[in-house]
């Protein structure tokens, strides 16, 4: 036996990998089957190359825990070490052996799928374990070796009989860490990082279910057998070429993906690029509902197939964040801050790679079946209107498919609704006046009055459209958006001829002092209007500029909070040309005048939502005594 002392350095690393270098002790595992998985896919790689003269085999991990020890076990029939090379790759911290490999076979090692670093990989196993046992079985011939350490910078080293080529690691699990003995917990960790690994994972056994034979009796249980139960899932689809997927096939690994989630996905996105970086995954868009929030950390980032993190901010762009699916890159730094991260170059190009895929996905999709598109429009705008506001690139493509759905139905790209309203809706200056409705019920006597007029009223109803709309009013010219119910319609487009007002300037004097008595004139700002007699005699309005802003702060953005502290002002338009204003001019009381104005005053305000508490009691009260 032979013993000896790690490298000097050690011992200040020990101490740094159990306090800083992984928060997490789980990822331990992790670090230990990508080693086992490098050792087998090594070993696959050597002899596809005819390096090495052993027959593959179907080789598998296997993960064993011995309770009563108090150990635990992560054996592979990989490529295996002598003990000059445990010596060299496992006493020499800073050495790295997979880094010697790959220079060793540059070239023909790229497609071999060999995982990389992630960080100090063996030995993060002294996070959990106070000591660790190596036996390995080179595949060269040569006897196994057999490496002890209890985490001093003192190990030693002998042989050992093992015949079998690969190797097994031993781990004394410490007392605090007594939770990686339990097979729920090791279960939980495997399935969270290692599902999709590209060799078969094998923990513990599992029950099958066998067919009854043909005599049994129909009292007779099935038969069973106990088989290896494989964690994982090789050759996940994402791995696979689009070309040997069927839709069926993306919809299961979906389910694979998110076994909880019983709502199908929309349609989904596979990536696969080898040059300037390599990529591959697939992105699905599921049904988005109106919260940006909750959909956010379902995409999963892997690298080589092992499980990174479910955080890509940075990676993707923020507003495809709400996607789901899955996306593997070897060519993204890992233990690195977020910050440095979206300053590496490959991680910028990576980011604008997916943003350029999404678009062109919903590009093809606008073009090749428009109807099935305006059908899943609303389930998804909400992304793609996030990503035109975000991304100028994503909004220079997303401007040709962008859909602009009315109240009934119907849906416009924006350059067919500006061929749509050209003639129809200018203002006096001749701009573009786009009418919307944020909400069909409440705001149903506004839209039900601009489409007696022959007008389009849009139907713009997700959280951030008032960003969305501002942004559209900056980029495009001479156009501007209004609220069906931001200012009275008449006020905002053009029509050929005024109307004439019936009252004169003294009788619209004397009208505008007996509603200055009634209306709090710090609620509401009074205008008169001459408009059409059969046109609303009261109407309540909001100036666009100031809602819009308000709502911009609230879905954030927007910068200071001025406007969200201003009180709510309101217009008070009145139609001078209605009957029930001359019936209000002429009345023979003041009482009656007051009596009315308020009346007429609440039933607009009841018509815009604005009538609330013990006035909307008195309203009803009052009501009843008029109609008895
Ligand atoms: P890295 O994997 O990043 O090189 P590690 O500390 O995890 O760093 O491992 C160091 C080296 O030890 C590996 O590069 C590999 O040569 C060797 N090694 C570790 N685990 C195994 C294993 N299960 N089978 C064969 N070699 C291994």
């Amino acid at each position: 036996m032979a013993t000896g002392s790690i490298n000097v350095s050690v011992e200040n690393i020990f101490p740094l990998i159990k306090k800083f270098l992984y928060s997490d002790h789980e990822i331990f595992l992790r670090e230990l089957v990508s080693n086992a998985t490098d050792a087998t896919l090594k070993l696959k790689h050597l002899t596809s190359i005819g390096e090495v003269n052993v027959e593959y085999g179907n080789p598998f991990i296997e993960i064993k825990i011995d309770k009563e020890k108090k150990q635990l076990h992560i054996i592979d029939q990989g490529i295996g070490m002598t003990a000059e090379e445990v010596e060299k790759y496992i006493n020499q911290v800073a050495f790295s052996g997979a880094e010697e490999f790959l220079e060793k076979y540059k070239d023909s090692a790229k497609d071999s799928g060999i995982i990389g670093h992630f960080g100090l990989g063996f030995y993060s196993a002294f996070m959990v374990a106070s000591k660790v046992e190596i036996i390995t079985k080179s595949y060269k011939d040569e006897p196994a070796a057999h490496w002890i350490c209890d985490g001093s910078p003192t190990y030693s080293i002998e042989a050992h009989d093992k015949t079998e080529r690969g190797t097994e690691i031993i781990l004394h699990i410490g007392e605090d860490d007594a939770e990686f003995l339990e097979e729920s917990r090791i279960r939980e960790l495997l399935v969270k990082y290692n599902k999709f690994m590209p060799v078969s994972i094998k923990f513990g056994t599992k029950t099958e279910t066998l067919p009854k034979p043909e005599d049994a009796k129909e009292e007779d249980p099935a038969p069973t057998q106990e088989v290896d139960n494989i964690i994982n899932n090789p050759n996940p689809a994402w791995t696979k070429q689009p070309a040997d997927l069927e839709d069926q096939d993306y919809k299961s690994f979906y389910r694979e993906l998110y076994p909880m989630q019983f709502e199908e996905p929309l349609f989904n996105i596979h990536l696969n690029v080898d040059y300037p970086f390599n990529l591959t995954g697939i992105l699905y868009f599921p049904k988005m509902g109106q919260d940006m929030n909750m959909q956010k950390d379902k995409i999963q980032l892997y690298q080589n197939q092992v499980y990174v993190t479910d955080n890509v901010e940075g990676i993707v762009p923020e507003f495809l964040t709400m996607l789901r699916g899955v996306i593997d890159s070897p060519d993204i730094p890992l233990n690195v801050s977020r910050s440095y991260l979206q300053a590496d170059g490959n991680v910028k190009k990576i980011s604008s790679y997916i943003t350029r895929k999404v678009a062109d996905k919903l590009t093809s999709m606008f073009k090749n079946n428009r109807e099935d598109f305006e059908q899943k429009w609303n389930d998804i705008k909400i992304v793609i209107e996030y990503g035109m506001l975000s991304e100028d690139k994503f909004f220079e493509k997303a401007d040709k498919f962008a859909l602009f759905p009315t109240v009934d139905n119907s849906f416009f790209t924006f350059e067919e609704l500006q061929e749509k309203i050209k003639d129809s809706q200018t203002d006096k200056d001749g701009k573009l006046i786009v009418l919307y409705a944020s909400n069909k019920e409440e705001q149903h006597s506004y839209i039900s009055a601009a489409k007696d007029k022959g007008y389009e009223v849009l139907l713009l109803d997700s959280p951030i459209v008032s960003h969305l709309i501002q942004k559209l009013e900056t980029s495009k010219e001479n156009i501007s958006f209004a609220r069906v119910d931001g200012d009275h319609i008449d006020n905002l487009i053009k029509k050929d001829e005024e109307t004439i007002s019936k009252l004169s300037d003294e009788e619209k004097e004397s009208l505008k002092t007996d509603l200055e008595k009634v209306v709090p004139k710090e609620k509401y700002t009074i205008q008169l209007e001459a408009m059409d007699s059969n046109a609303s005699p009261f109407m309540i309005t909001q100036p666009e500029f100031m809602r819009r802003m308000k709502e911009m702060q609230q879905t954030g953005g927007g910068g200071m909070n001025m406007f969200g502290n201003m009180p709510e002002m309101h217009n008070l338009i009145v139609n001078t040309n209605h009957d029930l204003i001359s019936q209000i001019k002429d009345a023979k009381t003041d009482k009656k005048k007051e009596r009315l104005i308020k009346q007429s005053l609440d039933l607009a305000r009841l018509s815009q939502n604005l009538l609330k508490g013990e006035e909307l009691t008195d309203f009803i009260k009052r009501s009843y005594e008029m109609v008895k």
